[in-house]
């Protein structure tokens, strides 16, 4: 730290992303990328855009918008397209996460929600998870602030339903509620449809699971259009280009073939049933999950000892070191192929014939 950085980020404690060594070739499990690549005619669009690199980009992001909304039954002022949901969820935070007394979310979630609540010196509280890691809605009704829910949560994978969230929408109609559907795809309930009813719900989306871009960084959300200005004021403040040339033609070329996208979201679901079996049949109690990755532990053997056996072995989990999870994996779905190496490897080191 230099002597220069304002004290109010002193005691900043950034996000600490997934790992991504280069010691060797691993088996990818932990940061919950899609197995399969971007969809047919996506890297033409990009070819074709990095000819135009000394161009800026639409920064009203026009041509995307309008797909978007075609795809989701809204209109262009409805949506609202960013570098990655990251940064949707980083204005999110600026633009409305101070409101009331304190924002809220839960004490397991998504680990950025409490980076930027700390960013902008937000006062928060961190809903506790029942004994069995579920939301329990209830703790979300009549509150005096912003909320903040992934929908499913991460990294438990479990899921509410949308009726429990219009209950939510329904007792805090003084503030805004932003449902992060990052995982949503993978067998949760949207709550796209909500939008048109409620102008206090914020439904964040992304391109880097479901649709196989998590390296174009390209985020969405959908909301009514007071909510959507908001945040193009604050995007107009920050960056109006925050969004290149290639990851807009990526994104329209995509969404072309959503198809293709939502077969691969299909295939994700089917292999993490089989991943579900076989991990019960070694022995792990697993999660419900309705995202591309299961959360799981194996009692009696150790969370920590488990990722690093894994990982020596070249199959790289995800393993967070904190209170109540740290028994735990998170495992994101892989191809079959990625998986019977994962099982390969997870017998070995549990010594446990996988009978199948
Ligand atoms: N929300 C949740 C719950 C996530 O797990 C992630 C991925 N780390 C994100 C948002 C951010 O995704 P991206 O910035 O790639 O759109």
């Amino acid at each position: 730290m230099s002597r220069y950085l304002d004290a109010k980020y002193q005691p900043l404690v950034a996000y600490v992303p997934g790992e991504q060594p280069r010691d060797m070739q691993y088996v990818k499990l932990n940061t919950n990328e899609n197995p399969y690549p971007p969809a047919p005619g996506v890297i033409e669009a990009v070819q074709a855009e990095a000819g135009r690199l000394e161009l800026y980009s639409d920064p009203v992001c026009a041509d995307l918008r309008d797909a978007l909304a075609g795809r989701y039954g809204a209109n262009r002022e409805n949506v609202f397209v960013s570098n990655g949901s990251d940064d949707i969820l980083n204005f999110a935070f600026m633009a409305f996460g101070g409101s009331g007394d304190r924002a809220y979310f839960p004490d397991i979630s998504y680990g950025f929600y409490k980076v930027y609540a700390e960013l902008f010196g937000h006062a928060y509280c961190q809903i506790p998870l029942r004994e069995d890691f579920s939301i329990d809605p209830t703790d979300y009704l009549a509150l005096n602030g912003f909320i903040a829910i992934a929908n499913p949560n991460a990294p438990t994978g479990l899921a509410l339903s949308r009726a429990q969230i219009e209950d939510i929408l329904q007792s805090n109609p003084e503030h805004m509620v932003l449902i992060d559907e990052a995982y949503v795809d993978f067998g949760a309930e949207s709550c796209v449809e909500l939008t048109a009813k409620y102008d206090n719900l914020l439904v964040v989306q992304t391109y880097s699971k479901s649709r196989s871009m998590a390296g174009a960084r390209l985020g969405f959300a959908i909301a009514n259009a007071a909510l959507i200005a908001d945040l193009e004021k604050i995007k107009f403040s920050v960056n109006p280009y925050s969004v290149n040339r290639m990851t807009l033609a990526a994104g329209l070329a995509t969404l072309k073939a959503d198809e293709y996208c939502m077969e691969n979201c299909r295939r994700v679901v089917e292999t993490r049933r089989k991943t579900v079996d076989r991990l019960r049949l070694l022995g792990f109690e697993v999660l419900d999950s309705r995202a591309n990755f299961v959360f799981a532990r194996r009692p009696g053997s150790d969370g920590g000892w488990l990722y690093r056996e894994l990982k020596a072995r070249g199959v790289l989990v995800r393993h967070f070191d904190t209170p109540r999870i740290r028994d735990y994996l998170r495992i994101t779905i892989g191809t079959p192929a990625q998986m019977d190496v994962l099982f390969e490897k997870l017998e070995e080191i549990t010594k446990h014939p996988i009978t199948q």
